[in-house]
């Protein structure tokens, strides 16, 4: 894992370089100054010299100098360094993202995910940067620092030494502790960005049921929870700075009281008793360092194998090694036995076989549930058929590249998703290379120019998230706009109608008759009126496919399908004067 993390540093050695080696030079000059006020005290201060004590101090003042610029550089270039790493991470994690299948974010909260990409990244940049080079500098220090104390006064630095195992201790348990707390709270952020998401995503929902207590109180559970963690955490962060505080100036004292001893007898001179306990302070400053390591370190790597573990959940969909280019649409569509489950245990599609000719309409009728829509999402291969095998002119579309089989496919459904933005922006989804005439011609055959034209800004309309500010007949329009740029050879009408009223679903049905026009198209239908027209007529039942032909053939045959149309129409025509 740790070798996974440095491979994310190749493309920036030279910054890494940089980084460290001015990192280190500033360790090795921390270490100077104590041994130069050393010399100071002892050299030039009996000496009383003037000149020379003039030279000495502009030879410090360089020195802090350089050592500023080298400061300098480490924060900025090093937090560089951090970001790009970040960034790099997260670019590669977001594709990763976009090649998952439906299956994976069917069973994931959005939150999580947004998690993973803001949180958790951003705790590995500041682990990317700081992680290393804090590291080296604290053993650097701890044994540079203790090399000179020893050269100094052995028996004072074995004094001083006695605090090294504690702050060993001090981090194995610290960290041990604080990686389960950064975990937990990771999970805690998570399900509060879900939470938020939820909430938020749904507020239409909150607000209709006036549930906005409710929220309120679910919302309460996760902050929390939160909060708990987050204070568990910050309890372990100050027992830790309050032992270590403890412990360091403990061992100051009786470096103080001992030298002072030392003084005395004259085996120690002024000099060196500053100095060390000048070197002292450096030996402590890892020490307290140790604090923010064990804070960032484990959040880091926490994030960090939360990072792998997405980037390494592989998508149940993907393009074959060999898969190639599929060619345009010939000929037909065949679905042979095609078995398909959402669990692996209960099966929706069970030996299902069907042939569709091109150009052909053919229509899904049947109860909720049966499986009209899985059926339909088979073919774009949104999710794979667990046995059979679905061709189009004969190749097995897992032959083929997602990309290429998608291209030909265009669905329209009954909850049109449009993106935060403007209209042609939703418009432009379908075809991101159209020209603003395509665009106008899509929007026209749509019968939404009228609309687009009517709006202050035009095609610039602002259309809110998801598309709220417009009506519903509006989004379906749009999203049938979006289809006619695509303009894709077999086209999957699922309920496309079916949210709207009758008479703007009438209007909507001419626009969809001219979209089908010349295509495949697959058009699952709840109102049976809209697809008395159909090629043919596939009824699809928990059984699977119990009948098929034209409207007249089943009618007469019968069967589920004249149980439902009759039905229906007797329904409808109850209705008419309502509607
Ligand atoms: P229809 O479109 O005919 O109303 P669906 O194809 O949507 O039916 O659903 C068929 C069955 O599969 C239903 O029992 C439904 O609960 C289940 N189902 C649909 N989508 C999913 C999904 N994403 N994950 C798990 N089960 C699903
Ligand atoms: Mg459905």
């Amino acid at each position: 894992m740790i070798r996974r993390f440095f491979s994310y540093y190749r493309p920036y050695k030279w910054l890494f370089v940089l980084d460290f080696s001015c990192a280190i030079i500033a360790g090795l000059l921390e270490l100077a100054f104590p041994v130069a006020v050393n010399a100071f005290i002892d050299d030039l201060l009996p000496g009383g010299k003037w000149g020379t004590i003039l030279w000495a101090s502009l030879g410090l003042l360089a020195l802090y100098a350089l050592n500023t610029s080298l400061m300098y550089i480490v924060n900025y270039w090093g937090h560089m360094l951090g970001i790009n790493i970040e960034t790099d991470m997260r670019r590669k994690l977001f594709a990763h993202m976009q090649k998952l299948s439906f299956r994976y974010f069917d069973n994931t909260k959005t939150g999580h995910l947004i998690g993973r990409l803001t949180n958790d990244l951003n705790m590995i940049g500041e682990m990317a940067h700081h992680g290393p080079e804090d590291l080296f500098i604290a053993v650097m220090t701890l044994v540079g620092s203790f090399a000179l104390m020893l050269s100094i006064n052995w028996q004072l630095a074995v004094i001083t030494f006695i605090i090294v195992p504690i702050i060993i201790w001090i981090v194995v348990y610290f960290n041990k502790k604080m990686t389960q707390a950064i975990h937990q709270l990771y999970r805690d952020i998570g399900d509060f960005n879900a939470r938020i998401e939820d909430s938020v995503g749904g507020i239409r929902v909150v607000k209709a049921f006036s549930n906005e207590k409710h929220e309120e109180a679910q919302f309460a559970v996760n902050n929390g929870r939160f909060r708990l963690t987050k204070l568990s955490s910050y309890k372990l962060i100050a027992k830790n700075g309050s032992i270590s505080y403890m412990m360091m100036r403990f061992v100051t004292l009786f470096v103080m009281v001992c030298g002072t001893w030392f003084v005395i007898r004259e085996q120690l001179t002024y000099g060196e008793f500053v100095g060390f306990l000048l070197l002292t302070n450096v030996f402590f400053r890892p020490i307290e360092k140790i604090n923010a390591i064990v804070e960032s370190y484990p959040q880091g790597f926490a994030g960090f194998k939360r990072y792998t573990e997405l980037l390494d959940t592989e998508p149940d969909v993907a393009d074959a090694p060999d898969a190639v280019e599929m060619q345009p649409f010939q000929r037909e569509i065949r679905f042979d036995r095609v078995s398909f489950s959402y669990d692996g245990e209960k099966k929706v599609l069970d030996q299902v076989d069907l042939v569709i000719r091109k150009g052909e309409t053919i229509a899904f009728v049947g109860p909720s549930g049966a499986g009209k829509t899985t059926l339909c999402s088979l073919l774009p291969r949104f999710y794979e058929v667990e046995s059979g095998s679905i061709t189009i002119d004969g190749v097995d579309i897992r032959q083929v590249t997602q990309d290429s089989l998608r291209r030909q496919i265009g669905i329209v459904q009954q909850d049109v998703f449009l993106f935060a933005g403007t209209i042609r922006e939703n418009i432009l989804y379908g075809k991101l290379e159209a020209s603003e005439e395509e665009i106008w011609e899509a929007a026209r055959r749509a019968r939404l120019d009228d609309f687009i034209r009517a709006q202050e800004q035009g095609m610039d309309t602002v259309i809110g998230e998801r598309g709220v500010k417009l009506s519903g007949g509006q989004k379906q329009r749009l999203a049938i706009a979006r289809m006619f740029l695509k303009n894709p050879p077999i086209l999957i009408l699922d309920e496309a109608t079916s949210a709207l009223d009758t008479e703007t679903e009438m209007a909507i049905q001419q626009s969809l008759a001219e979209l089908s026009k010349g295509r495949t198209t697959l058009v699952i239908a709840h109102r049976l009126a809209t697809i008395k027209d159909a090629d043919r007529i596939v009824v699809v039942t928990q059984d699977g496919i119990v009948e098929q032909g034209h409207h007249r053939e089943l009618v007469d045959a019968g069967g589920v399908y004249s149980r439902l149309y009759q039905a229906q129409f007797g329904v409808l025509q109850g209705l008419e004067g309502v509607s």
